[in-house]
């Protein structure tokens, strides 16, 4: 299997997956999570006809991504793993999307940065929930989302599209991705991102707007 018959093996399945949804689901963008990943891989990917990707650090997309940039056009770079708040600045310049945006510190040294770059004023932003309440795990707990989305969008004005959320490992996926999707309807936030390797088609059913793959696109990370 190439990278390119992955992608398109993905796409038919992201199809079939919202004509079987008993909603009514839009179709949506198939992100692809490029973390470990090297140039001549999303390369692959990028001819493969993908243009959105996600990246886990800062550090490592600052490395990769400059160049990539400069040699395709109309490429969408979100960040899905955490941020420290010692890396606001530089998240802001490299970013298109932020999808992990997760306590009050980040949101308000964002807030903050915003201000200072005018240029970063596109960017927009996903707050992630931790619907499993898992300790190890970043993200708001759901009991504490109404209160954090309504600061980040009406105290601190930050340009937030949705919500994002990576259920725990060996649980049924859908209870977590109908949480994030109540949680968003009652805000009036429109993006989910939600689903990834193993659960993007129960995720595409419950209306996902993201889904972020990885391996089924690259194979496993080395
Ligand atoms: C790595 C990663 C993914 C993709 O995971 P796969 O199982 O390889 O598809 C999606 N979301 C986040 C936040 C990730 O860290």
């Amino acid at each position: 299997m190439t990278i390119a018959s992955n992608i398109e093996a993905i796409h038919a399945k992201i199809a079939r997956a919202g004509q079987n949804s008993p909603l009514s689901v839009p179709r949506p963008t198939l992100l692809g999570a490029s973390k470990g990943q090297n140039e001549a891989a999303i390369e692959e990917a990028i001819i493969g006809g993908l243009r959105v990707f996600g990246e886990n650090r800062v550090q490592e997309a600052q490395t990769k991504w400059p160049a990539l940039r400069a040699a395709h056009t109309n490429i969408e770079l979100h960040l899905i793993g955490p941020l420290q708040t010692n890396k606001v600045k530089e998240a802001l310049e490299l970013f298109d999307v932020i999808q992990t945006l997760d306590r009050k510190k980040l949101a308000e040294t964002i807030a903050n940065e915003l201000k200072k770059l005018p240029h970063c004023a596109a960017a927009k932003f996903f707050i992630q929930i931790n619907t499993g309440k898992e300790p190890q795990k970043a993200g708001v707990l759901p009991e504490e989302a109404d209160a954090f989305i309504d600061d980040c969008i009406n105290a601190l004005r930050l340009p937030v599209v949705g919500l994002m959320c990576v259920p725990p490992v060996g649980q049924p996926p859908s209870p977590h991705f109908a949480l994030l999707r109540k949680i968003a309807q009652a805000h009036g936030l429109k993006e989910l991102s939600m689903g990834m390797s193993e659960d993007f088609e129960a995720a595409v059913r419950m209306g996902s707007t993201c889904v972020r793959v990885g391996t089924a696109i690259f194979g496993e990370r080395v």
